[in-house]
């Protein structure tokens, strides 16, 4: 039976690796539904591609004979079998939570969705049935770990790359250019997520990802440092065993394993790993003094209520701050600090209040950055 997939955010690293998967295997997955935001000229050809039934784009974009939707009406389309999150940032919330309504089987590449919103999330999904596939490397490592236990682990270990900063002193990440933190040692991944993983902010994020995902305490999920990024992350059970999931960094497996999922398909495409060639793997706590931001995560994520969802969005404003040249990079941290700390948090949030809370953080952030400029 052929899979109806629907990809939000197409155009963009994630979206365009999943048509990757998608091209591969033609009498198995196909493209009922696209949505782009920016990147209209790709969607285009996207669109002149795959013939989807269904398009979202902005309005300026002047599209063939498809039907013109919003990105949460494609999200809940009958049509549509699974729905392929690749939105970035809070923006995907609202397609999320449709998704979930309608019951979808989710492949969800978007972090801040269930970072900002998990408890509101989860607890939709058990009402309505929807499963939530994760695409991250480190979550889909931890999923095919779990494949075929019926005993809960007692301990996850997310791994982390350390980013292109992992060995720098504090004065030296002080003054690291944009051009430095976007050169990630081993993944090709979207601006955003990069600079996340030199802040470690990332790995953060996924520690509450995970928390969601996996229904364990936040005491039990740990992170260790694996400059390799070979081992995508690992699972510990009660009799001491723990599992592990190793491939070369490469997106496209766990984008394709959220789709093929019970199964796995043959794609020669894919990289092999040569044990031998790779020669050894290291491994060495984080440090929470230079990369405060791992620790701030886990604290808001403890926390709860509207805590993450400030996490997140000072994070987001705060990267596009840095991009823009206009704080440094040891600034992202500060300035996620200071929103945490003035943050007012609502018991039991809504959604209404997890995007009040974003659009307070985001705001928040914006108006320190500007105060802290006209010191100068
Ligand atoms: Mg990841």
């Amino acid at each position: 039976m052929v899979k109806r997939l629907a990809v939000l955010g197409s155009t963009g690293s994630i979206g365009t690796q999943t048509l990757d998967i998608i091209r591969k295997f033609p009498d198995r997955l196909s493209v009922v539904g696209l949505a782009a935001g920016r990147n209209t000229s790709l969607l285009a050809q996207q669109i002149a591609e795959f013939g989807p039934l269904l398009v979202s784009a902005p309005d300026s974009f002047t599209s063939p004979s498809t039907q013109r939707l919003s990105p949460e009406e494609i999200a809940t389309h009958p049509e549509v079998d699974i729905v392929v999150i690749a939105i970035p940032g809070e923006a995907a919330l609202t397609s999320v939570m449709a998704a979930v309504s309608a019951g979808k089987v989710i492949a969800l590449a978007n972090k801040e969705s269930l970072v900002s919103a998990g408890d509101i999330i989860i607890a939709e999904a058990e009402r309505t049935g929807a499963t939530i596939r994760p695409v991250d490397s480190e979550h889909s490592a931890i999923w095919q770990c779990l494949a075929g236990e019926s005993t809960p682990p007692t301990r996850l270990i997310l791994t982390a790359s350390g980013g292109p900063f992992r060995t720098f002193s504090p004065a030296e990440l002080a003054t690291v250019s944009i051009e430095d933190a976007l050169r990630h040692p081993s993944w090709s991944m979207g601006h955003k997520v990069t600079v996340d993983s030199a802040t470690l902010l990332n790995k953060g994020l996924e520690i509450i990802e995970a928390h969601h995902l996996f229904r364990l305490p936040f005491e039990k999920i740990e992170v260790v440092v694996h400059p390799q990024s070979i081992v995508h992350s690992l699972v510990e059970f009660g009799d001491g065993s723990l599992k592990a999931q190793l491939s070369q960094p490469n997106m496209r497996l766990p984008i394709q394993y959220a789709l093929s999922y019970p199964e796995r398909w043959d794609n020669l495409a894919l990289p092999r790993l040569d044990l031998v060639k790779t020669g050894r793997l290291d491994f060495e706590p984080p440090d929470h003094t230079r990369f405060p931001c791992l620790a701030l995560a886990i604290e808001a994520g403890k926390s709860g209520s509207t805590y993450p969802a400030v996490l997140c969005a000072a994070g987001e404003r705060a990267v596009e701050l840095f991009l823009a040249r206009e704080i440094g990079f040891t600034d992202i941290a500060s300035a996620i600090e200071g929103a945490l700390m003035a943050h007012k948090p609502t018991t039991h949030p809504l959604i209404t209040d997890v995007m009040a809370a974003v659009h307070w953080a985001k705001e928040t952030v914006g108006e320190t950055a500007k105060k802290e400029r006209s010191y100068y």
